[in-house]
């Protein structure tokens, strides 16, 4: 029997994970959430888990007396859920943990030498080069569950990496595809919660709106499949069948094609290099919509671009793309800021910070840079009330 963790146990991945294990009957041995208490404490019943972790310092001080008639070892704090990850014993690590708050427990899973399915790309965007070289050194796999990179870890399979002339990242568009910057400047929290193809947390749906998420994946995969920026293309796709593409010297393309449901990824990750019946519904050739391709648009989005960019450009510029990220959106998610505020925030934290930012490559510079692509943000929108 396969043993799991969930970390982000209680979010849109994690509890798909969870649906997974329900139908593969995989053992899961512990959770870890932020502060959905409750859910936390009826998954831990329902899968009789070892240990919980509590991001929270007060969730975890209440989850521990809702559990205090089982033996379930409670952990607490961000220090607390890598501990539960030393202390507990499991195959695969699903990491669905939201934002920045993931990458120590994906450095945790690979120091391990645990199996990492990857469901934190920030993560990979964060401190990439360091997560692999840990894996490598512990001889941990790290296996992506984000769609279009478990697309390509299939259809890589069909030849030799020398081989492969450019990776395909299909992008679904999100909500404002087609739309003008004149247009998108108006655009509100609801319409850009309205995701056309898959349903997601609020996060990573504003994500997509702003082609910021598509921008995460590139850098995602170019440290996933150790290739270079300009070997990475995006193609706007909005049905979301075809997850992915790798295109080879000979220009033979391999798709990998799928209805649009992160169980597979789940599934695929935690079996891989087996397969198992199917946990999601079979594609529906004669059902679904005609498969359209176009070109995305980073004038309206310069987000995409801008993470090209940082990629390119290396060091801890990924990671202040992300930390400046994270804390725009959350100010749209609270209505403090509009949503043509978010890619402005961004990139201004992004061009003030590259000069120093190029050369960071320890784990504590790299952290050092989250912090100020943070303080940058907020220090403007702050500035601006
Ligand atoms: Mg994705």
């Amino acid at each position: 029997m396969k043993k799991i963790i969930v970390l982000g146990a209680t979010g849109s991945v994690g509890t798909q994970a969870l649906d997974v294990a329900r139908k593969e009957g995989y053992a899961v041995t512990a959770l870890s959430a932020n502060r959905d208490v409750d859910s936390v404490e009826k998954y831990a019943r329902e899968f009789n888990v070892k240990a919980c972790a509590m991001a929270d310092e007060g969730s975890a001080n209440a989850l521990k007396c809702k559990l205090s008639d089982t033996d379930i070892k409670v952990y607490s704090g961000d220090k607390g859920i890598v501990e539960m990850i030393n202390d507990t014993d499991f195959d695969t690590a699903v990491n669905s943990t939201l934002g920045m708050a993931g990458l120590m427990p994906s450095l945790a899973v690979v120091s391990k030498g645990k199996r990492l399915a990857l469901a934190n790309k920030e993560s990979m965007v964060i401190a990439g080069e360091i997560l692999n070289r840990v894996a490598k050194e512990n001889r941990a796999e790290i296996l992506p569950v984000d769609s279009e990179h478990c697309a390509i870890h299939q259809c890589l399979k069909a030849g030799e990496k020398r081989e492969v002339s450019r990776l395909i990242l299909t992008a679904s568009g999100g909500p404002f595809f087609g739309k003008k910057t004149s247009e998108i400047k108006k655009m509100t929290l609801d319409d850009a919660l309205a995701h056309p193809t898959w349903k997601m947390g609020a996060k990573i749906t504003v994500d997509s709106a702003t082609l910021m998420n598509k921008g995460f994946e590139v850098i995602e995969a170019c440290r996933l499949f150790d290739v270079p920026h300009d070997k990475v293309d995006v193609v706007v796709h909005r049905q979301s069948i075809i997850h992915s593409m790798v295109e080879f010297c000979d220009n033979s393309v391999m798709a990998q094609l799928s209805v649009p449901d992160m169980r597979f990824c789940v599934q695929y990750a935690v079996n891989y290099p087996d397969r198992c019946e199917g946990v999601t519904e079979k594609l529906d050739f004669f059902n679904i919509p005609s498969l359209t391709f176009d070109k995305p648009d980073t004038e309206a989005f310069p987000l995409l671009a801008k993470a090209y960019h940082a990629v390119k450009v290396g060091g801890a510029l990924p990671c202040v793309l992300n930390a400046a990220n994270e804390i725009a959106v959350a100010a749209f998610l609270s209505k403090k800021i509009s949503f043509a505020d978010i890619s402005e925030l961004v990139i201004s934290a992004v061009d003030s910070l590259e000069n120093d930012a190029k050369n960071a490559e320890a784990l504590d510079e790299i952290l050092a840079f989250d912090s100020l692509g943070r303080e940058h943000v907020r220090n403007i929108i702050s500035r601006a009330k």
